[in-house]
């Protein structure tokens, strides 16, 4: 993500900070400046929000090393204002497991709830709930309270709170994958819609959260919209058929005719029928700034052969492009090249296969 700052790195992820989040920082002080006018009152909520933070974090690590249990890899994790978010390189497919990895972010926060109560009531330190205050109360009492807050919170059954995966994978046990998203992103908006309305007439913060769950929603139905979309299809099916290659020795000269006379914008590079590298538009004009136009390929080109096997599913091709940030994959039949497939290959077959659909629906509804 951009604008974000490399913490820690634990269990093998990268912890991230976004810039927004010093914002939120800044926020709490200032805001206990205001309400005790100490800088004591100051440095303790500061601490108390890293705490909160700190807990979010262990959250997170809770759902990556379940992932991992399924051998799924978490890319990172980056705490926003709002949250973290771990990113994983997919969901697991089945709902048994995609339940126990949702699931295992609140029970981390119920855990430590359940820790922090047992220290206080072994220490006869726990209080009556109504003395609490912002900074008023025992900071582990707090601490206790929040991460009850946390586990709750989530379980909401909304995208993208963990509690919207879980209604997802308990619909999917009875329909298919795709409508059982459509489904519980549908409630999940309904919620936001709720939970906006009740930000505009009580706390202008619910508003913040609010547009999150949103588009957390929105993001989650589209990307399953594209999943199932292309599910069942080989890369054969998106691939480019009639593109132009080059050799390593050519000169750049040569990619530029071939850029300005097709809508081509990176290149499979072959040296006798093998492919040797990959030569991009970004490749191409950074070569031209730095060597010239008389600069061979090889010298500009990216090596290392990113290719699919034709009878590949679309979607494992889709999620390499997008882990391996190559623009293109060469994709061969018997070791020999026969297509490239980029990004937008992609999405040009989705649009497509989505009017088809559409237009199939209608005619439905008008027979
Ligand atoms: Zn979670």
């Amino acid at each position: 993500m951009k604008w974000s700052w490399k913490l820690i790195r634990l269990a093998g992820i990268d912890v991230y900070v976004h810039a927004t989040f010093f914002i939120l920082i800044l926020w709490i002080g200032l805001s206990y400046w205001l309400l005790e006018g100490t800088l004591s009152a100051v440095f303790n909520g500061i601490v108390f929000i890293l705490a909160l933070f700190a807990c979010v974090v262990l959250h997170e690590f809770g759902h990556a090393l379940t992932a991992r249990r399924y051998g799924i890899r978490t890319l990172h994790i980056t705490l926003l204002p709002i949250g973290g978010l771990a990113a994983m390189e997919r969901m697991p497919d089945d709902p048994k497991q995609e339940i126990a990895v949702a699931l295992a972010g609140p029970a981390v926060n119920l855990v430590i709830a359940f820790v922090l109560w047992l220290w206080l009531s072994l220490s006869n330190m726990l209080v009556p709930v109504d003395q609490l205050s912002l900074t008023g109360g025992p900071f582990a009492e707090r601490l206790m309270l929040i991460n009850l807050v946390l586990a709750v919170f989530n379980l909401v059954p909304a995208f993208p709170m963990d509690g919207g995966r879980v209604l997802r994978a308990v619909l999917a046990m009875r329909m298919n994958h795709n409508r059982a998203t459509q489904t519980a992103a549908k409630v999940g908006q309904g919620f936001a819609l709720w939970l906006g309305l009740m930000g505009l007439l009580y706390n202008p913060f619910l508003i913040f959260i609010d547009l999150f769950v949103w588009i957390g929603a929105a993001a989650e139905a589209g990307m399953e919209q594209v999943k199932s979309t292309i599910s069942g299809m080989s890369v054969g099916r998106a691939m480019l058929t009639d593109f132009e290659v080059l050799s390593p020795h050519d000169p750049l000269t040569l990619a530029i005719e071939l850029t300005l006379a097709s809508s081509q914008k990176d290149f499979p590079v072959l040296d006798e029928d093998e492919v040797v590298g990959v030569l991009t538009q970004a490749d191409l004009l950074k070569g031209l700034q730095e060597q010239g136009e008389q600069a061979r390929v090889s010298d500009c080109m990216q090596g290392g052969v990113n290719s699919a096997d034709i009878d590949e599913s679309l979607e494992k091709v889709l999620q390499r492009l997008q882990t391996c940030q190559c623009r293109l994959l060469s994709v061969t039949e018997a070791g020999r090249l026969v297509g490239i497939v980029n990004m937008d290959n992609i999405m040009e077959l989705i649009s497509i296969q989505t009017a088809l659909h559409e237009d199939h629906k209608q005619a439905k509804w008008q027979a």
